[in-house]
């Protein structure tokens, strides 16, 4: 079996209206679906199964064509390493994760399994927190400590077992003793037995993270997520001695299971994070994930998607959580596109959502749409 193209797959589909403000947060927007351009990139062998995964673009996938023709597709790790240290690409985004969820895809295909059951198969449900978007200045959506509370305890009704609190960053306030307030409103509506997280403004001065980490370990929050630039190492260090709830880190500095290795060695945090689209793939996030069980400490992953899911169906030092989100009250995340035929994570009843179970990474493309609405 050789690989013998890479394909873009460009199509219009539809998604819920989202503004973004002049610092880059999402925010719900107003009116029906609106259009917007989606891509699916497809790993193609000359006599064995294709491998599928959302995203990629024409361009860097016309130059990984150009490398991997007439490369056998199961080499997976042969390949990882030759783009990730031959030509030096960055883990983050870029193409490595998208040709290494292809190949993954495929590999479940060729083997009639999910992927999680080729990474290890540990645990099929993962329990999941909602994760909010950013704060603004609504009243009815997340413009107040009251407005978080209120939006807090209608996730709990909805089944979710933990809830991750984004807060205000610029351009709104992002004051810490209006943070501390929307923090400790939340958990009084939620009651002592709803995992609560936050993850702030990621450039508060260390002073300012000690205060509100200090307000977090009070209140009984789960974990205490990014509020420092990831570029400090030495400040992670030393608010993570400063303060009593478990700081969670590194989201988005540069590298993988290297940075994580020396953020472990020098104490910088007390769970791990990583991600299969900012950490090179699911083959990127495995190093991670059995670094840290190397050393004891779990590993949550960042964001959602069926990758993501795979690779915390195959952890045995479970992350706890899987996030789904982002929410707001007037957003409907719970809203099938349409070109696919169900979402990946749907919310089952005991607050979790199943691995996909489907062979390969388990997509559910709806190939009738998709084709009727092709660009490319
Ligand atoms: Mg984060």
């Amino acid at each position: 079996m050789q690989i013998t193209d890479v394909e873009t797959i460009r199509f219009e589909t539809e998604r819920q209206p989202k503004t973004t403000d002049r610092k880059g947060h999402a925010h719900p927007g107003e009116g029906p679906p609106e259009r917007t351009e989606q891509t699916i990139t497809r790993i193609v062998t000359d006599d064995g199964p294709d491998g599928y995964t959302l995203g990629g673009d024409e361009d860097s996938n016309r130059w990984m064509a150009d490398y991997l023709e007439g490369m056998d597709p199961l080499a997976r790790e042969t390949i990882w390493k030759d783009i990730a240290t031959h030509r030096r690409i960055s883990y983050r985004r870029g193409p490595i994760a998208t040709i290494d969820h292809a190949l993954w895809d495929l590999a479940g295909r060729h083997a009639g399994l999910p992927v999680y059951k080729l990474l290890g198969g540990a645990r099929e449900r993962i329990p999941c927190y909602a994760s909010t978007m950013c704060g603004d200045d609504d009243p009815e959506g997340l413009g107040t400590p009251e407005a978080y509370a209120d939006f807090a305890e209608s996730l709990v009704e909805a089944g979710y077992p933990a809830v991750k609190l984004h807060t205000w960053m610029p351009p709104y306030d992002e004051d810490p003793e209006r943070v501390i307030a929307a923090c400790r409103a939340v958990r009084e509506a939620v009651g002592p037995e709803i995992d609560l997280m936050l993850d702030s403004h990621h450039f508060y001065t260390r002073l300012e993270a000690k205060q509100i980490g200090e307000a977090l370990a009070d209140l009984e929050y789960t974990w205490f997520e990014e509020p420092l630039n990831e570029q400090s190492i030495a400040a992670y260090e030393w608010l993570t001695r400063e303060v009593d709830v478990p700081v969670l880190g590194p989201e988005t500095v540069r590298g993988n299971m290297q940075a994580r290795a020396e953020w472990i060695r020098n104490g910088a945090m007390d769970i791990c994070r990583t991600s299969c689209n900012n950490g090179g793939g699911i083959t990127g996030a495995l190093k991670t994930v059995h670094l840290c069980e190397a050393f004891e400490m779990t590993c949550e992953a960042h964001g959602g998607g069926a990758p993501n899911l795979h690779v915390m169906g195959a952890m045995s030092i479970p992350g706890r959580y899987c996030e789904r989100g982002l929410l707001h009250p007037d957003y409907e995340y719970d809203w099938t596109p349409p070109h696919l035929d169900a979402p990946i994570d749907e919310l089952n009843d005991d607050g979790t959502v199943t691995v996909p179970q489907r062979v390969g990474l388990g997509e559910r493309y709806n190939w009738d749409y998709i084709d009727d609405n092709r660009l490319s």
